[in-house]
């Protein structure tokens, strides 16, 4: 039976009225992506299991050790989102939204699958925030991705953020650095993990991102990619800094990032807080020229980032960060007897179509335990609907936090009345 009551572990439900929170926070995303010029794209939950292994890589620890991936009925492999960025460069390819121009730059909001350990912060399913950018190659494109991250930030008032960045050049540059990370891990070769080993031949690379405690400590003393960068790369990456210092946003190099998912090249960076315990990467993305020809289209420059929810909101918590409350009934009618309880449901209906949170009794209460409910959700103001209410066609409206009382005409048009009401209630307040 535990199962039935029980979440999958590394899930969890998000309830009210913390969702109104999550709501909250969804707003600021979505505006801010909207001034940015982002456009909103919504893609499936389940892609082809070879997009995500073609685009996020095969010897990454995602596609290696991570993904969802299970048959379908018709035989087919099909795997769970790990990450956003694989279907929406896949949806931007299927339309064609290439022929409109560049750039093309979407944003989504998206729940994602990794099989983890489940931990503060890292869970099996999460959600993203992210965009993506296509078609932009100059640095000013990195740097306008990487203002919007800020800008939200900013917004919410989240204080103690590092930016870093760094830059994993481009194939040619990488070859070399790579030839200079297997000679140095080849030295180490006898302490490194299994998995690492594996990578060893494969893509060394991925050794740097190794969350075991021995690869890691190796991995400090490894090459950095930043003594291997082509002029090109250099350029770009000096011209990323140009304007980011321009923008004012504060950075740290730090040469060690390399990001978990193969796609990226040139910029690579991270929002990392340290009030997140071991999970403290908020904000990832980077650069991702190789990404559109390795799916099949023409070369195509991209750059995105996501930003873990869940990792945000802790965040948010972590530094007592107020959100507005949810917002609370306005007006609780209570009635006593089915004639009061009808017209209490008709005042309540019209109330609602001019957007006041109103409520009636839905559960056949005492008039003494529909007050005591009023009082329980925080209802602004109650009024009670009986037998001399409907004859006079006054009833009175009673302000629960001032205890003032105000009649109102039953044969009037109600919304009118309370909004009146409302509103003189308010002005006194000031
Ligand atoms: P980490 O190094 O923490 O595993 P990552 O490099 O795998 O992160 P990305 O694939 O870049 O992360 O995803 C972007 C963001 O999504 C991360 O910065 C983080 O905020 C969030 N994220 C990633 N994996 C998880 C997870 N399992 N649970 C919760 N949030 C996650
Ligand atoms: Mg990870």
């Amino acid at each position: 039976m535990a199962l039935l009551t029980k979440a999958p572990k590394g899930t969890q439900d998000f309830l009210p009225p913390d969702t109104f929170d999550w709501q909250t926070i969804e707003k600021v995303l979505r505006e801010e992506a909207i001034i940015h010029g982002f456009g909103e794209i919504r893609t499936p939950v389940f892609e082809h299991t070879e997009l995500f292994q073609r685009s996020v890589g095969e010897t990454t620890d995602v596609v290696q050790k991570e993904m969802y991936t299970f048959t379908d009925k018709g035989d087919r492999s099909v795997t769970l989102r790990p990450e956003g960025t694989a279907g929406a460069a896949r949806a931007m390819l299927e339309h064609a939204l290439y022929n409109e121009g560049f750039p093309i730059r979407l944003f989504y909001f998206t729940s994602c699958y990794r099989y983890e350990k489940p931990q503060a912060g890292r869970y099996r399913e999460f959600h993203q925030f992210g965009v993506e950018m296509f078609g932009a190659q100059d640095p000013i494109a990195d740097a306008q991705v990487i203002c919007l991250a800020k800008s939200i930030f900013d917004r919410l008032g989240v204080k103690n953020l590092s930016l870093q960045i760094n830059s994993i050049g481009c194939p040619t540059c990488r070859a070399k650095f790579q030839d200079a990370l297997r000679t140095y891990f080849a030295s180490h070769h006898s302490q490194l993990c299994e998995t690492c080993l594996g990578r060893l031949e494969r893509n060394p690379r991925r050794i740097l991102d190794c969350k075991s405690p021995v690869c890691s400590e190796i991995a400090k003393g490894a090459p950095h990619i930043l003594d291997y960068l082509c002029d090109d790369c250099r350029e770009h990456f000096d011209g990323l800094k140009q304007y980011l210092d321009a923008a004012g946003v504060e950075y740290t190099v730090n040469p060690t990032i390399v990001r978990g998912l193969d796609y990226y090249t040139n910029t690579v960076f991270e929002f990392v807080s340290n009030d997140l315990g071991a999970q403290g990467t908020v904000c990832g993305g980077g650069r991702y020229n190789g990404l559109i020809e390795e799916l099949g289209g023409k070369p195509t420059p991209g750059l995105g980032f996501g930003l873990g929810m869940e990792r945000l909101m802790l965040l948010l918590k972590a530094q007592n960060i107020e959100l507005p409350a949810h917002p609370h009934c306005e007006l609780f009618i209570a009635s006593m007897g089915p004639k009061a309880l009808m017209r209490a449901f008709e005042i309540t209906r019209e109330l609602q179509k001019c957007s006041v949170m109103a409520e009636c009794d839905v559960c056949g209460r005492s008039l003494k335990a529909q007050m005591k409910y009023a009082d329980k959700i925080g209802a602004g103001y109650t009024m009670v609907l009986g037998d001399d209410e409907l004859e006079s066609g006054v009833a009175v409206l009673k302000n629960m936090k001032t205890k003032e009382q105000v009649k109102i005409r039953l044969d009037e048009d109600i919304s009118t009345q309370f909004a009146a009401i409302t509103a003189a209630a308010e002005d006194l307040s000031f």
